[in-house]
């Protein structure tokens, strides 16, 4: 089974979010199940950067794109593990950020991933390797399906390949005002109500909703909340008329990643039956923010999010005062809307010996919260599948979480009387919900030989890829028949 993968990010190659976590590890786990995957990236400047070494597998690709020749260069990369390829236009992808700066998201991005959406196609051609599936992920790669409908509809090469478009955040449409069509070579005839558009805007996640074989998200919650209004945005009908193709497929970990008994980058390693390394990771964490170490062991709470409205920082920050009379202290590390940040420091100025907060995009620091606290909140309005709940649940750190999407999936609310659960949870999104659930946490906290069984439970938790991958397996070949 030949697959390709379109993806906007991966690791370690360049990354903002759990996207990322998936571009890197689910080709890798699904390559350990027979299939054979390609991944498709923008050469971004931070891979460039990142000093990876890259071999340069074509020159110039010339195609035709928007009545001109094109061209790009493609390089493989020469890490180990998934194959890699990057399609190079200096020009749209060796820049700053990957989307946009803290500013505001780059103008021509509609352009630009039509661009490397239009161009992975031609890059498979190049490289001679037509998938049995095109297997496409969010807004980015989602309109390659524009193009596999309109430039390639009668191309021989693509004949066999069917689609599958994963939708990692339906929030996230790539919506484009009509000329982006014009701009990007598709035809104005993909406009309308049963096309690309979406509220005088053209959509390029639609392009995946309409034109897959089949569609997926990544937890089966998501799978259902979005065939409804409420985290429908807008697109709910349209995927209520695809709820027979529409598959939802949990995340997974790579445990040979995150897993504090190999994680290098925490002050000291620890797993199930040896736990003392959590508590230096602790202390050193304290002194990382400089949050005071006075004796009493209160419990830490970690959170490391973008800072986005779908997060939830506004009910931490509505929740504060009430938050630290519970004898908790919070450290936040995120990186996201300024306005959001700005809330936060003024929190963090409030609160100076409770409160700790980095703002930045810090893998390694991301590591040493999930090691150091105890426990951990995703107070999300809405949330895919989430990932920092399964990575927390390995470095023995409990969950608090809203009952949402993946969220709600993964964690189990803990219940004393049976030992069972991994979490705590709260159903509305409302400050007190929330507080409820942290008091609870904190409650159990105060008994160590329950919390011991707790994070006991948490430590114990598998969510490795394999699982995911074996699903997907199965997917792929229901897509081809086989
Ligand atoms: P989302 O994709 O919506 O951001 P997920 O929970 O699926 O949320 O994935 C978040 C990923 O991004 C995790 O790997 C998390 O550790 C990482 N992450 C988020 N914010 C930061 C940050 N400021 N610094 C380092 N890693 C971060």
């Amino acid at each position: 089974m030949k697959i390709a993968f379109f993806v906007s990010e991966a690791t370690p190659y360049a990354k903002t979010g759990g996207l990322a976590d998936v571009g890197g590890a689910l080709p890798q786990a699904l390559s350990k199940t027979g299939t054979e995957v390609k991944v498709f990236l923008p050469l971004y400047r931070e891979v460039r950067q990142k000093g990876i070494p890259l071999l340069k597998k074509a020159d110039r690709v010339t195609f035709s794109w928007a009545g001109q020749p094109e061209t790009f260069a493609l390089w493989e990369s020469l890490e180990g593990g998934a194959s890699v390829y990057f399609i190079d236009k200096p020009a749209l992808y060796n820049r700053d950020g990957l989307y946009g700066t803290p500013a505001g998201d780059y103008p021509d991005n509609g352009p630009r991933f039509a661009f490397f959406s239009r161009a992975a196609l031609e890059a498979l051609k190049t490289l001679d390797f037509a998938p049995d599936v095109l297997h496409v992920h969010d807004w980015q790669a989602s309109i390659a399906l524009a193009y596999l409908k309109t430039a390639f509809a009668d191309d021989p090469f693509f004949r066999s390949t069917r689609t599958l478009a994963t939708i990692h955040n339906l929030a996230y449409q790539g919506l484009f005002e009509k000329s982006v069509l014009a701009e990007t070579g598709l035809p104005e005839s993909l406009y309308g109500l049963d096309g690309l558009e979406f509220f005088e805007k053209v959509s390029f996640l639609k392009a995946g909703i309409l034109y897959a074989t089949a569609l997926s998200t990544v937890s089966h919650r998501y799978s259902q909340e979005i065939q409804a209004p409420e985290f429908g945005c807008g697109l709910d009908g349209l995927l209520r008329q695809r709820s027979e193709s529409l598959a939802g497929i949990l995340n997974g970990v790579d445990y040979g990643v995150w897993d504090p008994s190999v994680d290098r980058d925490i002050p000291a390693d620890f797993g199930p039956g040896r736990i003392q390394g959590k508590a230096v990771c602790k202390q050193a964490l304290l002194r990382e923010f400089g949050l005071p170490a006075d004796g009493k062991d209160l419990p830490v709470i970690g959170m490391v999010t973008r800072l986005a409205g779908q997060k939830g920082l506004d009910l931490v920050v509505e929740a504060l005062g009430s938050l630290f009379t519970l004898g908790v202290r919070l450290v936040i590390l995120g990186t996201g809307e300024a306005g959001i940040q700005r809330s936060l420091e003024t929190a963090r100025r409030r609160f100076p010996s409770f409160f700790g907060l980095k703002i930045g995009f810090d893998e390694k620091f991301a590591r040493r919260i999930y090691a150091g606290s105890d426990m951990f909140l995703i107070p999300s309005r809405y949330e895919p599948c989430g990932l920092t709940q399964m990575y927390s649940l390995k470095y023995g750190t409990i969950p608090v979480v809203r009952a949402t999407g993946g969220l709600d999936d993964s964690i189990e609310e803990y219940d004393p009387v049976t030992g069972r659960g991994n979490g705590f949870k709260f159903a509305e999104y409302a400050a007190p919900a929330m507080l409820e659930a942290v008091k609870n946490a904190v409650r159990i906290y105060g008994r160590p030989e329950v919390w011991g069984k707790l994070r006991t439970n948490a430590m114990a938790c598998d969510f490795s890829w394999m699982r995911a991958a074996q699903e997907y397996a199965l997917l792929y070949q229901s897509l081809v028949g086989r």
